[in-house]
């Protein structure tokens, strides 16, 4: 049996695992491809859940830049407003997370190498001998060397950040739902702090756009131009979310977590939380296996059997909107404004468990405001 355990990436995932394994006194290291831990990362957003980022055993206050308590929805001329009562979600600085999750891991005992990027060849000797594991991101090296069922649906991003913005509301987060410009997605907005924005727009890869040019269309739409006007873009890149689970998340020795095994919710591409509560059920499947001889394929069940639900709602929710043509959208949120589901997210929503949502439905009838 294998005792040692190679993590491929020193994302928020990998670098979970690799903190839960040492402290199981198991011996981990973790290769990242980046000179330095956070580098790329400002690729992605960072909004999070208060509840579900408490949930990771990481000491992130340190990188809270913003707290957000109101979310926007968007489709023509409708909005829907859904204000939390109290805090829900904080944006934080991706890189500053990242960060705080090394050094944890590395207090606990875990071995981190810079620069190392893996290729097929040396992942393969590594499994021979060790425990691997794929926390490499949307496009895993891993899943593709070792044949793991595909990705079937990704969104392409394109995300920039402003500053010198004249921000409403800094604790507001806007999404724009327009089939037409993000196809099978959106187009976002959410404040840093009083002066800096975030602008983005995802599609998905079946548009035959790419996200460069959608985000053109949308900051020129009448949805957002002259809230820009006078600031300043300070960078611009692409990236991509895997918008499903792979279908297996074991094979043998070599496991997948986080967005290499696509544990993202497809509603709004949100990855951090739930790659990261499934690194914690490898980290348990994989110290059961070396302290007590189980199997590694229990890894597979545990997460789906814990966060398989949510995930899948999640995903319903995706196709569910994104089926909606541009003027359905407008309906629906103009129909849910008069029935009070703003009011009701308000109070019960959950940005991680539409599962919670569901139940306090149930439970409250149709007694939605
Ligand atoms: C535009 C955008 C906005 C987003 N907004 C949010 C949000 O608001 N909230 C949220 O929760 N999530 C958000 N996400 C998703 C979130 O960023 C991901 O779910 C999360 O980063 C996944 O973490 P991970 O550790 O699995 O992978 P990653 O963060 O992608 O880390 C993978 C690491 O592996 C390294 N690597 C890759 N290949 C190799 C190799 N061969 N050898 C060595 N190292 C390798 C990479 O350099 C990288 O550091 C967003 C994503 C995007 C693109």
């Amino acid at each position: 049996m294998q005792k040692k355990v190679v993590i491929v990436g020193a994302g928020t995932a990998g670098l979970i695992l690799a903190k839960q394994l040492a402290l199981g006194g198991v011996d981990t290291t973790v290769h990242e491809a980046k000179k330095a831990i956070g580098d790329g990362i400002e690729k992605a957003s960072g909004i999070l859940s208060i509840e579900g980022l408490s949930s990771l055993g990481i000491d992130y206050a340190d990188s809270v830049t913003n707290i957000l308590d109101t979310a926007i929805l968007h489709a023509g001329r409708e909005q829907l407003v859904i204000k939390t009562t109290g805090a829900k979600a904080f944006v934080v600085d991706r890189r500053e997370l990242a960060r705080l999750c090394a050094k944890e891991a590395t207090a606990a005992g875990a071995k981190i190498v810079l620069d190392s990027r893996l290729g097929r060849e040396e992942l393969k000797s590594i499994a021979d001998g060790c425990i691997l594991v794929g926390a490499d991101g949307a496009v895993s090296n891993v899943a593709s060397t070792f044949a793991f069922p595909k990705i079937n649906e990704y969104v392409l991003t394109y995300k920039t950040e402003y500053e010198n913005v004249d921000i409403d509301d800094y604790h507001t987060a806007e999404l724009f739902f327009s089939n037409n410009s993000s196809h099978r997605f959106f187009a976002w907005t959410v404040p840093y702090s009083k002066e800096r924005l975030e602008v983005g727009i995802g599609e998905s890869m079946h548009s035959k756009r790419n996200s460069k040019s959608a985000f053109n269309t949308f900051i020129n739409s009448s949805a957002i131009s002259g809230r820009l006007d006078k600031a300043k873009q300070i960078y611009g890149c692409a990236s991509i979310i895997p918008l499903e689970c792979r279908k297996e998340t074991v094979k043998g020795n070599v496991l997948l977590i986080g967005d290499a095994a696509g544990q993202v919710k497809a509603t709004t591409g949100g990855g951090v939380i739930f790659g990261g509560m499934c690194a914690k059920s490898a980290a348990r499947a994989i110290l059961d296996h070396i302290n007590k001889g189980t199997k590694l394929e229990m890894y597979d069940k545990a997460w789906r059997k814990d966060y398989g639900l949510d995930l899948k709602l999640h995903k319903l929710i995706h196709e569910y909107y994104s089926s909606l043509s541009s003027s359905g959208f407008e309906m629906v949120l103009k129909i849910s404004k008069i029935a009070g589901v703003g009011s009701f997210l308000g109070k019960y929503g959950d940005m991680d468990k539409p599962s919670t949502i569901l139940k306090n439905f149930i439970l409250r009838g149709n007694k939605i405001r």
